[in-house]
């Protein structure tokens, strides 16, 4: 215990104990708090004197006062109380000048802790002195008020009890709120708080100033390790088992000569990042009174009134010069510290001081545009400010917005909760939510406020809208959480759920199936589906992006079948096209016939016919594609699916294809029974459709080199297209499908008479595939994983049935993450790393890419930088998500590798 004096930490005294000046008191050993606190006290801004004891100090000191210790541990906190005494000229408990103080819990990695204790230090006999310094009614209010934290805090009395003694004394003596109680009726409330601990409390309150100190520690130590925080902490992925430092700080009241209060202020919008001072102040307040709604704080400043409401009170008014110092020191700390904070000031007669500060909690548009601001600004490089945002962030602007020419029938006006904008019929519940999803109609659920059961509801939902509610409901996180645009607390509305109707303010009712329009990023409630544009890639997260582009190695491709797709990939920017799954074109209107004619085929003659057809169909695809890829490269997949997939499974859609095709009933259920598999994820499959009908593989060549050479001429620009084989395992079959290919080539360059380029690879979908990677690489121009088979294969779990049990798995711990989001990386990873080592050893230069479902998942980018890969390729709408997590990945190797590297 004498050792833990070295280990005591100082923020605003000489000692500097624990931490350099400039980089502030270790955040590990003495938490967050104490770690910025003695940072802007570095700066020197307004920050009150404190000692910090870290976590092992707090365990140490707990123990040896619980376990009969108590002087060893008295003799260190006097030690370290001694040394404030010195910097401030007051003594704690001397009757003529005492020092008071407050003990602020300071957790590693956040976390939630007891409240702070404040007033330590006030006592019967402490009292005289305090009266004469700062009037009666300040003293007496600021025992009763260490009587109640203490009390609840260190004693074991139910917060509520204070409370209603309180209210019981307000209501006895006629009195409307606690500002207005005299001295002496807060000396009769500090008596009748005392009564309380004496009939409810695990212990006397104490009078001896240094025993007040001594046993709030403890009992914050103890509520720290409680069983029910340590269970809070597993829920919040935090360790179970962290340290809890504690800040002893010398006490600055909030209370006596105005202008003196407690506020919190912050100086970026916590939803946008836009800088502008906001926040609240409570006059004769202390700690976070102003956001306990006990009386109605003042705004901070005249910006933050809203426009149409009644005009609230500011600071800004009633202290201007405090809350443009408060903006000023806003603006130094980002400087300085390099972020935005949340502020917990003081005013004493006016003087400002810093009791608390952390980095403010922010929305993901507002994280962006935060760290961009600061690099830019150089409080922070470009690496860290990239560094600082997780790519899921990036959703929140990835949603469509209302076009700004559309017209707004606005029927209610709520809170903007969670960005974007949807357009749906209106929902009533959870079900009908997914009811509609499953067929494939746009909803939006209309609840009076969410609970944990809906979020499934909210999943289905394109978008979310609550009567009730702030911007911190239930419904307001969860669909933040989930991308959802979402207006809560829409006032005006009332729901009906036995009627199923909502209706407006104006009269007009919408039932279940009518269509709204939620505009969460204003908080709109707009009549019928107004029309919505597609995001637009500007201001901070282009910047954001831009700099991505430039940090990362990785090159990032997207999967898109269409040229819709294509045109969307390419707006966020997209390097071409990873994956183009050929099936789907079969599957547009008017298609799915020519394909079923060529299953059906009796002879070759009439599968050549419909062969054609689809010819002539995939090539008029493949233009539109690669006009919109304007020579940038092309991955096109040939056919995977099993056949069947194409034929229609009920009796009626049987007869009716039977009547459209003029074919026998009969003969289609035996062709689908001849095509049906036991296990079709493995059979007829991939490549070996390939093999068994080289025919329909020939055909796509055709198309695709034919709409190469003509979209080649129409933009100017060469087109080299990439054919990718799928579910390959033996070389041979790759070598038998590229004489299948070279075929066609030869014959449209004979038809065309021109050059007719492309590569080939193959996707390495299975085991076999990977281990025999040198073979594949040899014999072909790229390699391409397809992650979502190899996943499947390497475990042995079919991709379509997992549903069934990877949440137990999950949750059970048997799995760390479902592999089918995150890549397996010390399995499938090993493969992948296995084939990648052999193709490279064979084709040093080979292009390596992943185009599976993981093509955006941060973790597995960051597995792909590491391989070496060429490029990553994902849907359309997370390639911007790629492009930073690709650049995370980049910063990330550059860091391990060290400066010289
Ligand atoms: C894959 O298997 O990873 C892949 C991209 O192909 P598909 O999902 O079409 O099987
Ligand atoms: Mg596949």
């Amino acid at each position: 215990m004498k050792a833990d004096i070295e280990q005591i930490g100082w923020i605003g005294c000489d000692p500097q104990a624990g931490g350099a000046l400039d980089t502030g008191l270790d955040r590990a050993r003495y938490g967050e708090k104490a770690h910025w606190l003695s940072r802007a006290a570095a700066l020197g801004l307004p920050v009150p004197r404190a000692f910090v004891l870290p976590g092992g100090t707090v365990r140490r000191l707990a123990e040896a006062l619980d376990g009969g210790q108590a002087e060893e541990a008295h003799a260190l906190l006097d030690r370290a109380i001694g040394r404030l005494e010195a910097a401030s000229g007051r003594r704690l408990g001397d009757p003529e000048r005492p020092l008071l103080l407050s003990l602020r819990p300071s957790a590693a990695g956040g976390g939630a802790a007891a409240p702070a204790i404040l007033n330590i230090g006030m006592a019967e006999a402490t009292l005289p002195a305090i009266e004469a310094e700062h009037g009666a009614r300040t003293a007496q209010d600021l025992y009763r008020r260490l009587i109640q934290s203490y009390g609840a805090g260190a004693l074991g009395v139910e917060g509520e009890d204070f409370e209603y003694a309180l209210y019981d004394k307000l209501k006895d003596d006629g009195i409307d709120g606690e500002t207005e109680l005299g001295a002496g009726q807060l000396a009769e409330l500090a008596a009748a708080f005392l009564a309380l601990i004496e009939a409810d409390g695990e212990g006397a309150f104490p009078q001896d100033a240094r025993g007040q100190v001594a046993g709030a520690i403890a009992a914050m130590a103890r509520a720290w390790d409680a069983p029910r925080a340590r269970t809070r902490r597993l829920a919040k992925d935090l360790a179970e088992d962290a340290p809890l430092a504690l800040i002893v700080q010398e006490m600055v009241m909030g209370l006596g000569p105005e202008p003196s209060g407690a506020g919190i202020a912050r100086l970026r919008s916590e939803l946008t990042g836009e800088t502008g001072l906001s926040g609240r102040y409570l006059a004769q307040a202390q700690g976070e009174e102003a956001l306990m709604g006990l009386r109605t704080p003042l705004l901070l400043t005249r910006a933050e009134q809203t426009p149409s409401g009644p005009p609230e009170r500011t600071l800004e008014e009633a202290a201007p010069g405090v809350t443009a110092r408060l903006a000023e020191i806003g603006e130094r700390l980002e400087q300085e510290l390099g972020d935005a904070f949340v502020m917990h000031f003081t005013l004493a007669g006016g003087a400002l001081s810093l009791l608390e500060l952390a980095p403010a909690r922010r929305a993901p548009r507002a994280a962006i545009r935060i760290a961009v601001e600061l690099a830019e600004k150089g409080a922070i490089t470009r690496d860290e400010a990239m560094m600082r945002i997780d790519p899921a962030f990036l959703e929140d602007h990835l949603h469509p917005s209302i076009d700004p020419a559309a017209k707004r029938d606005v029927i209610a006006l709520g809170l903007p909760a969670s960005p974007g904008a949807a357009a749906g019929e209106l929902v009533f519940s959870p079900d009908a939510a997914e009811a509609a999803a499953a067929a494939g109609r746009p909803a939006i659920l209309a609840l009076i406020e969410t609970g944990p059961e809906d979020i499934r509801g909210m999943h289905a939902a394109r978008g979310v809208l609550t009567v009730r509610g702030g911007m911190t409901s239930h419904a307001a996180v969860v669909a933040r959480g989930l991308g959802r645009p979402c207006v809560c607390g829409a006032k005006g509305l009332v729901l009906d759920r036995a009627r199923g109707v909502l209706a407006a303010a104006d009269g007009r009712e919408f039932h279940a199936g009518s269509v709204v329009t939620v505009v969460g990023s204003d908080g709109q409630v707009l009549a019928g589906a107004a029309a919505t544009v597609e995001p637009e890639i500007t201001g901070a997260f282009a910047r954001l992006l831009e700099w991505a582009d430039a940090a990362r190695r990785l090159g990032v491709r997207a999967n898109a079948d269409t040229a819709q797709d294509a045109a969307v990939a390419r707006g966020f920017n997209a390097e071409g096209i990873g994956l183009c799954r050929t099936e789907h074109m079969f599957f547009k209107r008017g298609r799915i016939l020519p394909m079923r004619e060529m299953i059906m085929a009796e002879d070759a003659e009439s599968r050549r016919a419909a062969l054609a057809r689809l010819r002539t169909m995939q090539k008029g695809d493949f233009v539109e594609l690669f006009h919109e890829m304007a020579g940038l490269p092309v991955v096109i997949r040939l056919l995977d699916p099993p056949l069947h997939e194409f034929l229609p499974h009920g009796d009626d859609e049987l007869s009716e294809m039977a009547e459209t095709l003029d074919v026998p009933l009969q003969r289609i259920r035996e062709r689908a029974e001849e095509l049906a598999e036991f296990n079709p994820m493995l059979g007829k499959r991939g490549c070996r459709i390939g093999i068994a009908f080289p025919e329909i593989y020939a055909m796509q060549a055709h198309a695709i080199l034919e709409a190469a050479c003509d979209a080649g001429e129409r933009t100017g620009e060469p087109v080299v297209p990439e054919i990718m084989i799928p579910l390959v395992s033996a070389v041979r079959e790759l070598e038998v499908l590229a004489r299948v290919i070279g075929e066609a080539a030869d014959e449209v360059r004979a038809a065309q008479g021109g050059m007719v380029d492309y590569t080939i690879g193959v996707m390495i979908e299975t085991p076999r595939a990977c281990l025999r990677g040198g073979d594949f690489a040899a014999a072909s121009d790229f390699l391409s994983f397809g992650t979502n088979d190899l996943t499947q294969m390497v475990y042995g779990l079919s991709r379509d049935d997992v549903g069934r049990f990877m949440p137990d798995y999950v949750s059970q711990g048997i799995y760390d993450h479902d592999p089918f989001h995150s890549l397996d990386v010390v399995g499938v990873g090993e493969m992948m790393q296995i084939a990648t080592e052999r193709a490279r050893a064979a084709r040093p230069g080979i292009t390596i890419g992943l185009c599976g479902e993981h093509g955006a998942d941060p973790a597995s980018v960051d597995f792909c930088e590491h391989a070496g890969f060429t490029y990553v390729s994902c849907s359309p709408y997370r390639v911007p998500i790629a492009r930073l997590a690709a650049a995370q990945a980049a910063i990330r190797a550059r860091r391990e590798a060290g400066p010289d590297e």
